[in-house]
């Protein structure tokens, strides 16, 4: 795939002006434009954008892959990190200078029975950052004030663009998967989520068995804290983690229904799988009977609170986690995404426009 790329970037008196990577159609290469930087209505901020991670959720958004669908022309991008540089009226949750992150949850009402029980990812008003908001591929983006998190000192900026959606939704998998010490979780793909998943449950107390199709995502698990690897292409994840006991948890962040199932029958007597992974192909198919006699426990988990994330980013100032990345000019984003697909990248790209 190549780029087709147009005006380089300007910053002229009479209209400023930024680079995006901009979706026209589903399934077509992105295409780096030049747009006039945003400025912030009420309650709204711009962002200078420093990096903004690839995740595989972006990819479904440009091919158009869930029943809900974004509009184009969009730009994707929900691992946004900047620094704020303008302020729209009644904004005083962040300041001019501040560096912040820009979530998935670019909006939500604040005011709904999810939004004031601790729900907010839930809210039916909500917007997502890079789905039906502009997100961060491109130079500038503008976000609600309110919904925006600051990224903490000593944390470096490249390495808080996958903490800001695979870090704080792995986190947030794990919390509602109620990993406890010594239980045996088991995270099926060890992918840009993956990764970090592996840390979180071991962090939580978890023994963690990592299954993946590459082998050097595997390898990486190991190092990351997983105690036991199953490659799904030479073994049978099932039997493998049947053989320890089965899992307590199951976390199923690969992009296949397939890999959903083995995470299913992979559960011990009254274990849980948490849905993460979101693939084109929508439905698995799971049985009634032993759901119910043996207690199964199936739960689906959307990214993270704001709150969630503040955790995250405390948890990784303190040393606690590792974010395996590669740093990628934003004009090859076409090239990232082919390479995302073909498995040849080590856990996250994260794109410096
Ligand atoms: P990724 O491409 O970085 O990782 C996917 C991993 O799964 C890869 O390592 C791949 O090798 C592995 N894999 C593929 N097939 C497999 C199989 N059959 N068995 C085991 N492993 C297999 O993707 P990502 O950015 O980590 O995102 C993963 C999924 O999670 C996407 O569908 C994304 O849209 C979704 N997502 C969901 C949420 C949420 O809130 N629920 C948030 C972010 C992303
Ligand atoms: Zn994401
Ligand atoms: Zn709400």
């Amino acid at each position: 795939m190549t780029l087709i790329e147009k005006e380089s970037p300007t910053r002229s008196a009479a209209v400023a002006t930024m680079q995006a990577a901009v979706v026209h159609s589903f399934g077509e290469p992105l295409s780096l434009e030049t747009k006039p930087i945003p400025t912030p209505g009420a309650a709204e901020i711009v962002v200078e954008i420093e990096s903004c991670g690839l995740c595989h959720t972006d990819i479904h958004a440009a091919h158009g892959d869930w029943p809900v669908k974004p509009s184009p022309p969009f730009t994707p991008g929900h691992e946004g990190v900047g620094i704020v540089t303008a302020l729209g009226d009644g904004v005083t949750e962040v300041a001019v200078g501040d560096r912040v992150a820009l979530p998935w949850l670019g909006y939500a009402c604040g005011t709904c029975e999810y939004c004031v029980s601790g729900w907010e990812t839930l809210c039916p008003e909500q917007q997502m950052m890079g789905y039906t908001m502009d997100g961060g591929f491109a130079q500038y983006a503008k976000a609600y004030g309110r919904y925006v998190v600051k990224v903490p000192d000593g944390i470096d900026p490249v390495e808080a663009s996958p903490l800001t959606c695979a870090g704080v939704t792995t986190y947030k998998a794990v919390k509602v998967a109620g990993t406890r010490s010594s239980d045996l979780v088991a995270v099926f793909g060890v992918g840009g989520l993956g990764h970090l998943a592996v840390q979180y449950a071991a962090i939580a107390g978890g023994r963690v068995i990592a299954v993946d199709i590459h082998d050097e995502k595997l390898e990486l698990a190991r190092e990351l804290g997983a105690e036991f690897t199953v490659n799904a292409l030479e073994e049978d994840p099932v039997t493998a983690i049947q053989k320890l006991g089965g899992a307590d948890q199951a976390i199923a962040t690969a992009v296949s229904p397939r890999a959903v199932e083995q995470a299913y029958g992979s559960l011990r007597r009254h274990g849980t799988l948490v849905f993460v992974g979101l693939p084109a192909d929508n439905y698995v198919r799971l049985p009634i009977f032993e759901t119910v006699l043996n207690g199964i426990t199936v739960v689906g988990s959307i990214v993270g609170t704001r709150l969630d994330l503040r955790e995250v980013f405390e948890l990784h100032a303190a040393g606690k986690t590792r974010v395996i990345l590669e740093e990628r000019p934003l004009a090859e984003v076409n090239e990232a995404i082919a390479d995302v697909d073909a498995g040849r990248v080590p856990a996250r790209i994260v794109l410096r426009p």
